[in-house]
């Protein structure tokens, strides 16, 4: 750039020298000097106007002739436009192959706006909402995906919250639905799967586990019967009374596996589909305790209630009592003679907490998080013969979820442990739980 400006100022010196002396031959040196200077000027400004002609059309086999700096900068427009050319190829090849590689993936992938409307979609998810990309685009998702679950998943803005729902009735179609939210932009990437195999896998575990369970339960009865009749027939009989009475003992928790077997199939089989009313925790709570009295005397157990006044929430009377009883039953079984047990309830924000809190021995912490699998047991309960069948907490879970409750589990070991039922509180009763907080 420097030898160029200085090739630049020689130019204007050999005008000005040039107008110099044609100006001193004609005895007018001033005029002369002048005039090599608008030469100069005239000649630079046909230049500009051709720099600025060529970058309307940036072509570059067209490129016009300059000398001095501006052919220069000339020279580094040309460079930067080939750069930026290069940089423009790349960044469309990437493109293109990020878009087959999305196009070809298997599950459906949809972006869309701030008004849930299609942005873009890829074939999958053309292929799985059954919409041609034409139609497709712009059109607002929910009326692409008449499901009620999927509309208020969609409401809710829950990250990480997967969801299965029906999307089409007819033909028994599931699909698997996870959703990305970029805040910045308020847009959306809205990920489906065909979850239909899965389901009717899903469905057939489910039936087949009633099926067995309801078929089970008329053998093991007769069983039962008989073994009462054998029971009566060898009073006298000591040893061959300790084998019946062992064996009555098992047929009993037998007919308990089987009916949480089939408690837990027919809960799953309802899920999100339970009738739900606003239902008072207090009294809810008092009924479960009164139905189990003969278990809170046999341990030995103190069981003190804390239950604010006028606590609602939206959900069905059978899986409360079926949740809150088993909590209630663990507590008991779990602990030993003499603990207290303390059922807490109370309104937090605009959530209902009830807690079932005992001072027992705790649960470590590594078991935790597997305590609502079926048939999981804590090493120690599994030992010390506490007459469960492993599916307590998985039915609790099942009905707290159909009531779009959760449990959460908090255990310190040796210090007892906290099973939280966690609910919205009912929004028609808002207004009566917060006066009666005030009061
Ligand atoms: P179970 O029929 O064995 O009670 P659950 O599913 O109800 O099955 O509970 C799973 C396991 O969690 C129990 O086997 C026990 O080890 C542990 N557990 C549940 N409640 C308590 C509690 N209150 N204190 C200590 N351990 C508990």
């Amino acid at each position: 750039m420097k030898s160029q400006f200085s090739q630049e100022i020689w130019t204007l010196a050999i005008a000005l020298i040039l107008g110099l002396l044609g100006g001193l031959a004609l005895g007018h040196p001033v005029a002369g000097l002048a005039m090599g200077a608008v030469v100069y000027i005239v000649r630079l400004l046909v230049q500009m106007q051709r720099l600025d002609h060529w970058l309307l059309s940036l072509d570059r086999e067209k490129k016009p002739r300059l000398s001095g700096v501006l052919q220069h900068i000339l020279d580094r427009l040309t460079k930067l436009q080939r750069q930026h050319e290069l940089e423009n190829n790349l960044l469309r090849a990437s493109l293109a192959r990020q878009q087959t590689l999305i196009s070809d993936v298997q599950d459906g992938v949809l972006l869309l706006d701030n008004r849930n409307r299609i942005k873009w979609l890829n074939r999958a998810a053309e292929e799985l909402i059954t919409l041609g990309a034409n139609r497709s685009l712009g059109t607002p998702i929910r009326g692409a995906i008449r499901n009620a679950d999927f509309h208020a998943w969609l409401d809710s803005e829950e990250t990480g919250r997967e969801l299965r729902f029906c999307f089409d009735e007819k033909s028994n179609r599931w699909l698997d639905a996870s959703m990305t939210y970029y805040r910045e932009n308020s847009e959306k990437l809205l990920v489906l799967r065909d979850a239909t195999k899965l389901q009717e896998l899903e469905e057939m575990r489910r039936d087949f586990i009633a099926n067995l369970s309801h078929e089970l339960r008329t053998p093991v009865t007769v069983l039962v019967g008989y073994l009462e009749t054998l029971q009566m027939r060898l009073e006298s009989d000591e040893p061959s009374m300790r084998i019946t009475q062992e064996m009555s003992l098992q047929c009993d928790r037998i007919s308990s596996l089987l009916q949480d077997l089939l408690t837990l199939a027919k809960l799953e089989s309802m899920d999100g589909r339970s009738t739900q009313e606003p239902i008072q925790i207090g009294p809810l709570l008092h009924q479960v305790v009164e139905d189990a009295p003969q278990l809170a005397e046999y341990r030995d157990h103190e069981i003190s209630m804390r239950i604010q006044d006028n606590l609602w929430v939206n959900s069905s009377r059978t899986d409360l009592l079926s949740a809150f009883s088993n909590l209630l039953y663990n507590a008991v079984r779990h602990t030993p003679p003499g603990t207290a047990i303390k059922i807490k309830a109370k309104r937090k924000g605009n959530r209902v907490e009830v807690e079932f809190v005992d001072s027992g021995p705790g649960i470590a912490r590594q078991h935790l998080h597997r305590l609502t699998e079926r048939f999981y047991r804590v090493e120690s309960s599994r030992n010390s013969e506490t007459g469960g069948t492993g599916l307590g907490l998985a039915i609790t879970k099942h009905a707290l979820l159909r009531s779009q409750g959760e449990l959460e589990i908090e255990s310190v070991l040796g210090s007892g442990s906290t099973f939280r039922c966690v609910f919205k509180a009912a929004a028609e009763h808002g207004d009566e739980i917060a006066n009666a907080a005030v009061g």
